[in-house]
């Protein structure tokens, strides 16, 4: 049964129901676009531009509240019944636009519905987006989670206190390009399975086609962080995948003028907890509970540089690519290097896996399909840690800091940085060698990133 409203608010809902159709057919219209189109406009169009005296670009609005016409107006907006956006912790127009554009492109190529929600940085997103499922009113008993050691620092750290605060049971896999070790470790209890790929700094892929059949036959979602890749080299949903998590600090945002996050999702995910409405539309229940209860909300300032950033993901992306491969396979001919991940090089463990899955979107320049493996690498220095630290101190342009994704090139030294926190067992767990350097390729030109390098490799032989 459906409530009967006044007539003033069903009009505002009525009104707000004809709003909701020109975004939808302006979505579909999108959707029939390449992925450099959409990209570039989003959902934005001269239709929208109008309403906003004609700007051609995005509006920007740092407004914290939306002021309303009359009550009914503040009545449908409120109950959710029209397109508003209230306050600005839930959400803003510049935020929508981001949304709007990150749903298309992680939704290029795949067939059903995908919805997304931003966040102030990605963390608040991993946070977001596992939290949701650990939810201990549902099928109250043990519960845990399956997910790759091989991630980033902060979402090791984030399960980690998972297990220590919560006692969830925190399943790590070590081999993630073994099914096996994944299927094994899930069972009744399991609230999730959650992988990153490539991952951050170890570089470690696995088969998402394969690990989504394995955590739908058991009617849990399969979560990637697919920071590192972005839907320029990868769309998770494409191949099964329910939830993508992002951080927008990193190569969505190359300028390096936002931290920011985002939770991207397919509808009618599987679920073994939550309501009908987390299951239709999981970025949209973060967005209307978790956003509103926790509050970690994206500035519009970072919406907006990160929407003028989305703009050139694909070029970007393949150019810092290419440099990547390039100086990949200088550093692995190198005398001083003992050892270099990156999925691109055809020793790599996860070569075949990362050729099946990393393909730049739309093709290359002639338009055919081509294989790109991302700006990320990382390499052990022969000498160890003295040799490790020689040559990282050694860097004259490449930047020593805790960034990546960036067009400007950035090292750090991950054991004692971004995976210092989880300790000698957290980083044998992960595979993070106290002599690795993670290098985040950037848009330099080629040649003077890997001068940079020799030059400062020559100085880890000077370490006894
Ligand atoms: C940086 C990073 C995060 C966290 O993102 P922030 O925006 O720094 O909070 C999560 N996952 C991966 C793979 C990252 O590289």
């Amino acid at each position: 049964m459906s409530t009967i409203y006044p007539p003033g608010v069903q009009a505002q809902i009525e009104r707000g129901q004809a709003l909701l159709a020109v975004e939808a057919e302006r979505r579909t219209l999108m959707r029939a676009q390449r992925f450099d189109t959409i990209a570039v406009h989003g959902l934005y169009d001269m239709q929208a531009a109008l309403m906003q005296h004609g700007s051609i670009n995005e509006p920007a609005y740092f407004s914290p509240a939306q002021h309303f016409e009359n009550s009914d107006h503040m009545e449908a907006a409120l109950a959710y019944l029209m397109p508003s956006w209230t306050y600005a912790r839930i959400a803003n127009p510049t935020l929508h636009y981001l949304e709007e554009t990150l749903a298309l492109l992680e939704g290029y190529g795949v067939s059903g519905e995908v919805s997304a929600c931003v966040m102030g940085s990605g963390m608040a997103a991993v946070f977001l987006a596992t939290d949701a499922f650990l939810n201990q009113t549902h099928n109250p008993g043990p519960i845990n989670l399956v997910a790759s050691a091989k991630c980033y620092g902060g979402t090791f750290m984030l399960f980690s206190r998972y297990a220590a605060e919560r006692g969830i049971d925190v399943r790590w896999v070590t081999d993630e390009l073994d099914l096996n070790a994944w299927a094994k470790r899930i069972d009744a209890g399991t609230r999730f399975v959650f992988g990153e790929m490539p991952s951050n700094p170890g570089l470690g892929v696995f088969d998402i086609a394969g690990l989504a059949e394995i955590a739908h036959a058991h009617g849990i979602p399969l979560i990637v962080d697919s920071t590192v890749a972005t839907p320029a080299l990868l769309r998770p949903l494409a191949h099964g995948a329910d939830i993508v998590v992002h951080s927008l600090s990193k190569a969505m945002t190359s300028s390096g003028f936002a931290i920011g996050g985002a939770i991207i999702a397919r509808h009618n995910i599987p679920s073994r907890v939550g309501d009908d409405g987390l299951r239709a539309n999981f970025a949209m229940a973060i967005k209307g509970l978790s956003l509103r209860d926790h509050g970690p909300t994206l500035s519009p300032f970072a919406a907006l540089m990160t929407i003028n950033d989305l703009r050139t993901l694909r070029g970007r992306v393949e150019h810092m690519s290419r440099h990547a491969l390039q100086v990949a396979r200088f550093l692995s001919e190198h005398p001083q290097v003992e050892a270099v991940s990156y999925p691109g090089l055809e020793g790599d463990p996860g070569h075949a896996v990362a050729r099946r899955y990393m393909w730049l979107v739309d093709g290359g320049d002639d338009g055919l399909p081509v294989n790109r493996y991302g700006h990320l690498l990382s390499f052990t220095v022969k000498g160890g840690v003295a040799a490790a630290r020689a040559a990282f101190d050694g860097l004259e342009l490449i930047w020593r800091a805790t960034d990546l994704g960036k067009s400007k090139s950035v090292a750090t030294i991950p054991a004692i940085s971004t995976h210092q926190q989880q300790g000698d067992t957290g980083r044998a767990l992960a595979a993070v060698p106290a002599h690795a350097i993670r290098l985040s390729v950037g848009a330099e030109h080629p040649d003077d990133i890997l001068a940079d390098l020799d030059r400062a490799l020559a100085r880890s032989t000077h370490t006894a």
